[in-house]
C-alpha cells in the first residue's frame, strides 16, 4: 500500500538519500536500520509531508501523495508519526492528547473513542492526568495510541524507544508490536539497534549512506548478508 519510487534528496549540494525504492505490503512492519546520518529521519519526513519531496514519488494505496512539486499536505496524508521524546502536549491531559487527532469527530464521540484507545495502552484510569505526570515509557503508549487512534494509513516510528531503560524498552517492544497487527497497521520503524529490528520487524531495510543495501527478512539479512556491513551490523544480535 505504500509504494516508494526512486526517491532521492539532497540538502545543499550534499546528498542524503540515492534512489530509495521500497514498497510495504498491508499490515507489514518495516525496520529501518542503519548508522546516525544515513538518513532514517529524513525519509520519514518525506513520507510524513514534513519536508518538501524533490526527487521521486510517494504513493499511499495508490494515491500520490508526494511528487516533486506536488505535495498533499501532512495533515491529509492520514500518516500517523511517533517520536522519540514522545512529544505529547503538555498542557493537555491524556484524554485530549489521544482525542486530539480525532477532530472532525463530534466532541462525544471524540471522547469514547480516545478513552477506548488510552484503554488499549492500559491508561485508561489516568485519563484525566497531565503528560508530566506519567514516566517515559507510559508517556510513549500515550503518544502511540494518539497516533494510532485515527486509525492511520501508515505509522512511521522514529526510534520510538531509544529514551527509555532497558527492561522498559524490551516491554514496549513486545507491546507495540502487539498492537500494531492487531490494528494490521503498516509501520516503518525507524533504529539503531538491530536486535530491536530483528525481533519486531517482518522485513529489514539495511540503509548506508542514503541508499538501501540490503532489504529482507530479518533472517535472511542475518543469516545471509550480502556485506561486510551488514554481516558487521548484525553481527553482535543473539
Ligand atoms: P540518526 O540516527 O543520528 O538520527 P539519521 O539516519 O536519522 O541519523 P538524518 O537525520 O536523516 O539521519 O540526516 C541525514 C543527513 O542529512 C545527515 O548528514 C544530517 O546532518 C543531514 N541533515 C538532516 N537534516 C538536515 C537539514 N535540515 N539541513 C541540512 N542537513 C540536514
Ligand atoms: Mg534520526
Amino acid at each position: 500500500q505504500l509504494q516508494i519510487r526512486e526517491l532521492s534528496h539532497h540538502y545543499g549540494s550534499k546528498q542524503v538519500l540515492d534512489a530509495i525504492q521500497i514498497e510495504l505490503m498491508a499490515g507489514e512492519i518495516l525496520a529501518l536500520v542503519g548508522p546516525s546520518g544515513c538518513g532514517k529521519s529524513t525519509l520519514l519526513r518525506l513520507i510524513a509531508g514534513l519536508e518538501e519531496l524533490q526527487t521521486g514519488e510517494i504513493r499511499l494505496d495508490g494515491e500520490v501523495v508526494a511528487a516533486p512539486y506536488r505535495q498533499r499536505a501532512a495533515e491529509q496524508r492520514q500518516i500517523g508519526m511517533v517520536f522519540q521524546d514522545f512529544a505529547l502536549f503538555p498542557h493537555l491531559s491524556l484524554l485530549d492528547n489521544v482525542a486530539f487527532g480525532l477532530g472532525k469527530l463530534p466532541a462525544a464521540q471524540r471522547r469514547t473513542q480516545a478513552l477506548a484507545m488510552l484503554a488499549r495502552v492500559g491508561l485508561a484510569e489516568r485519563a484525566a492526568d497531565a503528560p508530566h505526570m506519567l514516566s517515559g515509557g507510559q508517556q510513549q503508549r500515550v503518544a502511540l495510541a494518539r497516533a494510532l487512534a485515527p486509525q492511520p494509513r501508515l505509522l512511521l516510528l522514529d526510534e520510538p524507544f531509544s529514551n527509555l531503560d532497558v527492561r522498559l524498552r524490551h516491554r514496549l517492544r513486545q507491546e507495540t508490536q502487539q498492537l500494531l497487527r492487531d490494528m494490521r497497521c503498516a509501520s516503518i520503524l525507524v533504529t539503531h539497534d538491530p536486535e530491536e529490528a530483528m525481533y519486531m520487524a517482518d522485513r529489514i531495510a539495511l540503509l548506508r549512506d542514503g541508499r538501501i543495501i540490503q532489504i529482507g527478512s530479518p533472517a535472511s539479512l542475518y543469516f545471509a548478508p550480502q556485506s561486510p556491513f551488514a554481516t558487521e551490523f548484525f553481527g553482535d544480535v543473539n
